[in-house]
């Protein structure tokens, strides 16, 4: 088999841990696979690098930034290619250009555009473990850029795709994914096999398991992924296409995303076009916008409400002052935003043929006297948007009521 190995922060935060990593991968060749192994930084490095920079500048979307946060990977492979060496085995590390990782040009959100794999496997064909960098790769000019926080998964599941692995096993801190995260709410348990639609869902809506780009390649490429813990030999949760038996349970997790702010917009004029405008300016600036809510006013204007990344709020508005004040009043008057807020969501594709979810959601809010501010839906989840106080609440809240502390097979009549 080929096998694509990627290790998070954790699993690759001290010298042991490495030369657990080097074990690891030199265990699954000696059994005859090919290996490639993506690494983090060293945990807690990203976030130093980050501080640095807060130090002297507020923008992270920079090419600057991105030159030195993607050090941390940097240092994690060679050092990783060390333990393997010095384990017995042969190695090679690989940063971004040398891979290559071509990547568009978006500082600190870049998108992989295509992987030249070749030197990877002209060094497994040599008989070595190929020890390469995540998170980072380079543009068409030769900048560095950075795919994202979170962004080594993505790498991982990139090159798995590229190599056509048959698996890309992505080593963390816990053994799998869980109803809701474990480090929140200790009755979580442990997911056997999920979609990886509703992985997306999870991911996008504040799951960190795995990077949200991750599970889209994995789903476009057919990648199956296996999220595991680099500590144990248990298995973890397959990520894998869609099974009837999934569709069963109706509710497979809740998350709750903590990164988000919320922007409104009062007393816009209703008529056509506003819209329009008003998200230009978001929109050529690469800011994803989320949940979007209107409310029409009996005297011919209009609320428009929105949400986005908590790394943007500042830009945004900035940008609304700047290219559309006749909207937004010239500083920016009829703006209001909050960043203390926080998106709760339950997922599942059962919810595609149950009736009634969203209402048990909204009762088991209000019994706990948690106000709702926006609410948004998709075929397979429910989402709502809520004091940001309230989040760990609400979460264990929605976990107790849809019955997920309970083994799947009890989980009936809800
Ligand atoms: P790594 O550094 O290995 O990439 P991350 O910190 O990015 O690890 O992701 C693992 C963390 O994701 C876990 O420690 C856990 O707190 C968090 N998490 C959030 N939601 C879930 C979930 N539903 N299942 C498992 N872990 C989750
Ligand atoms: N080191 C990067 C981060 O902390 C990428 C990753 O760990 O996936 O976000
Ligand atoms: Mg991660």
């Amino acid at each position: 088999m080929l096998i694509v190995q990627k290790y998070g922060g954790t699993s690759v935060g001290s010298i042991e841990r490495m030369k657990n990593v080097a074990a690891r991968c030199l265990a699954s060749q000696r059994q005859g696979h090919q290996v490639a192994v993506v690494v983090s930084a060293m945990s807690g490095e990203t976030n130093r690098l980050l501080k640095l920079v807060d130090e002297i500048h507020d923008d992270h979307n920079d090419r600057e930034v991105d030159v030195i946060v993607s050090t941390g990977e940097q240092v994690s492979v060679g050092l990783v290619a060390l333990a393997i060496r010095k384990a017995g085995g042969k190695a090679r590390s690989f940063l971004g250009h040398q891979c290559k990782i071509l990547t568009d040009s978006s500082f600190a959100r870049a998108r992989i555009v295509d992987i030249d794999a070749g030197p990877i496997r002209d060094a497994m064909a040599a008989g070595e473990i190929a020890v390469i960098a995540g998170f980072q790769g380079v543009d068409e000019k030769g900048n560095i850029t950075t795919l994202g926080r979170g962004g080594s998964d993505t790498t991982g599941v990139a090159i798995a795709a590229a190599l056509k692995a048959d698996v890309c096993e992505i080593y963390t801190d816990v053994d799998g994914v869980y109803t809701t995260d474990p480090n929140i709410v200790p009755t979580a348990r442990k997911i056997e096999r999920i979609s990886y639609e509703e992985m997306l869902e999870l991911a996008s809506l504040g799951a960190k398991v795995l990077q949200i780009r991750s599970v889209e390649l994995g789903m476009k490429y057919a990648v199956p992924i296996h999220v595991r813990s680099s500590f144990s030999d248990v298995e973890g949760t397959w990520v894998v296409p869609e099974d009837a038996a999934m569709e069963k349970v109706t509710v497979s997790g809740v998350t709750a995303s903590r990164d988000e702010s919320k922007i409104t917009v009062e007393d816009l004029p209703d008529q056509p076009g506003i819209a329009a405008r008003m998200f230009a300016p978001l929109a050529d600036a690469n800011i994803s916008v989320d949940m979007i809510v209107q409310n029409q006013a009996y005297d011919g204007t209009t609320d428009l409400t929105f949400t986005l990344p908590k790394i943007d709020r500042k830009r945004a508005v900035d940008l609304l002052k700047e290219q559309v004040p006749e909207l937004v009043g010239k500083d920016g008057e009829r703006v209001v935003f909050d960043d203390e807020i926080s998106k709760v969501s339950v997922v599942g594709v059962g919810m595609r043929s149950h009736a009634g979810i969203a209402k048990t959601m909204f009762t088991l809010l209000a019994d706990e006297g948690i106000n709702i501010q926006l609410i948004s839906t998709s075929e397979i989840k429910v989402s709502c948007v809520i004091a940001r106080k309230y989040a760990e609440l609400a979460v264990r809240t929605l976990h107790e009521g849809f019955g997920l502390s309970l083994p799947a097979s009890e989980r009936t009549g809800l």
